[in-house]
């Protein structure tokens, strides 16, 4: 393809300084139009969503040094950032959002700070005199209640119910309001960090972790490894560990820690599955924390330790394709990590992907089918709620949250992209691509088009495979050369579904072997204009409303709002209150919107908001309209 370069000089004209003059950040891009129109990023992009000056100054270490205060609920404490002038700037600069900065050192002496002006998306920048040999800057800080990235749990949410217990949440540009730092993915760091906790309680981080308590209520951390800071992470509660083997093995509280050890037996099995698929995995140890349910998200892929919710606890090992996820992020994500949040679809994607592919060699090729249709229809659904600019792949988030593009775009979209690759090029042919793309750029970070021009120069072109990248990656929809996936089991599905019909045929429904993905597909399949009296029959005789399974009481949940089937409206609340992972409030909260029922959304949300991570209130607020006043 041929391609001529353009010099685009685009100035966001930052104002951030208020004191000593202002200082314009100018940021610029050298772009390159293709031959068919799409104006793509070259690699000297910055990252829009960072105040810092990360390429002028480059950090390599950061040491945190913090007291964990549960009582004033603050984190307190130091950073110290080793770091190189490579620019010979006058200034570093770091991202900061609602911390309360006390003093600044640099290499050892008391040095004045500025702060600029606050951005509501941004933070406000911390701005510190520098000469061209600086070695270290150490500030110190504490964080305040608007630490966006903490959740202080409430001990009667934990499954104690009786010690505190407090997490961090990075992604996306979070860390910044528990840690002063260069908050962007582009930049990677190794880190280390001692943490002072109550004596009762164990600290964890994404790094060399302690397996007990010790009496001083003293840990310290290495992180050897370069990770962009969204992967810093803390949990700190009273946690047990148990080991799955040797290599992997299990934290949580007391109360839950036989049942994720069971839920997670197969853990050591599926790191095994995943080296055989793409090569060594390079982190030492894999653990997993499962935290309180308020955690956001399923699982977050904090490097040597994934964060996890309870609610894949289902008891039968039905929902660790989880595991298999945030595993697989070991390689895409963590290794070969996204440059910036608009290259979102390159951390999830791939991992999307990859985690069908360990699904597949652990559990068979029907199971991962099954997960790939259901993919599918949540592809499908996004493609419906989002606009078209952002249904493509590459992002233009233009001053938006990154938030705003973690939908299923670059996931399922991202995978699909892959999966079709995989079909045009043969598995064979694929799978040693991905190995190499993985090892040629492992503890490195990558933009959309030097991913583009390694699939050209390496797969594509070599083999005159033809296919429509730019399409997928650039436009919106779903493009027409989308794999199909078949799947015997969910044929059966629907099959019994046509039988319960219209007659309400009950005994044509055999779920006994079913599992929770069998369960979604007739759920999700169920006919809009089902009856009350229908899902009644239904729930009757397989007690949906009282699943504690949280994927099937969800779509369950979500069905009847729909249908009106006010039945389920007290287990509803119950779930609501309970359980704060975004998956699963947004579609809920959203059918009782588009159902009229705002009031009853706002009065569980009363109830609920108190509960949940930053992360999913601002989600949720958005939805509803809902501020606080
Ligand atoms: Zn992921």
């Amino acid at each position: 393809m041929k391609q001529i370069y353009i010099l685009l000089v685009i100035s966001l004209g930052v104002s951030t300084f208020s004191c000593s003059g202002s200082v314009e950040r100018n940021v610029e891009t050298e772009e390159l139009v293709t031959d068919s129109s799409h104006v793509v990023t070259e690699a000297l992009v910055i990252d829009e969503h960072t105040l810092s000056n990360y390429k002028d100054v480059v950090v390599s270490h950061c040491h945190l040094s913090l007291d964990v205060d549960f009582e004033n609920e603050v984190l307190k404490g130091s950073v110290l950032h080793t770091l190189k002038n490579v620019s010979g700037a006058e200034v570093v600069i770091f991202d900061t959002k609602n911390l309360n900065i006390k003093s600044v050192l640099v290499d050892g002496t008391t040095a004045p700070f500025e702060l600029g002006n606050y951005d509501e998306l941004l933070g406000t920048p911390l701005q510190i005199t520098i000469n061209k040999d600086v070695n270290t800057v150490e500030i110190f800080y504490e964080t305040t209640e608007g630490a966006e990235a903490l959740d202080w749990v409430n001990p009667k949410l934990t499954a104690g119910k009786e010690n505190p217990y407090v997490f961090t949440q990075g992604q996306s540009i979070f860390t910044r309001t528990w840690v002063p730092i260069m908050d962007t993915p582009g930049l990677r760091i190794t880190y280390s960090a001692d943490i002072t906790v109550p004596p009762n309680l164990l600290a964890v981080m994404s790094a060399d972790n302690p397996t007990e308590k010790n009496d001083q209520g003293k840990y310290h951390f290495e992180m050897s490894q370069p990770v962009p800071c969204y992967l810093m992470a803390l949990a700190v509660g009273n946690l047990e560990f148990v080991p799955v083997d040797e290599r992997t093995g299990v934290y949580t509280e007391p109360e839950m820690i036989d049942a994720c050890a069971f839920e997670f037996a197969d853990m050591g099995e599926m790191v095994k599955k995943a080296e055989g698929l793409y090569g060594p995995y390079l982190w030492g140890r894999y653990d997993i924390i499962v935290l309180p349910p308020s955690f956001p998200f399923g699982g977050m892929e904090n490097p040597r330790l994934t964060f996890a919710t309870p609610t894949i606890i289902a008891g039968d090992r039905s929902l660790v394709s989880l595991v298999a996820h945030e595993l697989a992020h070991s390689w895409s994500g963590n290794l070969v990590t996204n440059s910036t949040w608009n290259d979102f679809w390159l951390n999830e994607g791939f991992t999307v992907y990859f985690e069908r592919r360990i699904m597949e060699d652990m559990y068979g090729k029907d199971y991962a089918d099954m997960l790939a249709i259901l993919g599918y229809q949540d592809l499908i659904r996004s493609i419906d709620e989002e606009s078209e600019a952002d249904q493509a792949l590459k992002l233009k988030l233009n001053r938006r949250h990154p938030d705003v593009g973690m939908t299923d775009i670059a996931y399922e979209k991202g995978c699909f992209f892959l999966k079709m690759i995989e079909e045009a090029s043969g598995r064979e042919l694929f799978d040693s691509f991905l190995k190499n793309y993985f090892l040629e750029h492992k503890f490195q970070t990558i933009n959309t088009e030097e991913f583009v021009n390694y699939l050209n120069a390496k797969l594509l072109v070599p083999n005159k495979i033809a296919v429509n990248v730019e399409e997928w990656i650039y436009e919106s929809g779903v493009p027409s050369n989308c794999p199909v996936i078949e799947s015997k089991n969910f044929t059966s599905v629907e099959e019994q579904l046509a039988a319960f019909g219209t007659e309400n045929n009950l005994d044509e429904i055999n779920p006994l072997d079913w599992s929770t993905h069998e369960w979604l597909h007739f759920i999700r399949n169920m006919p809009p204009e089902f009856s009350n009296k229908q899902l009644e029959i239904i729930d009757s005789r397989f007690q949906l409303t009282q699943s504690g399974n949280c994927e099937i009481a969800c779509a369950w949940f979500e069905k009847s709002i729909r249908c009106n089937y006010e039945a389920v409206d007290q287990n509803l609340e119950k779930f609501l209150v309970r359980v704060g992972r975004r998956k699963f409030l947004t579609p809920l909260y959203r059918a009782l919107k588009e159902s009229n029922r705002l009031d009853r959304a706002f009065e569980i949300y009363e109830k609920a908001r108190p509960n949940y991570h930053h992360v999913s209130s601002h989600t949720i607020d958005e939805l509803l309209g809902y501020s606080k006043s």
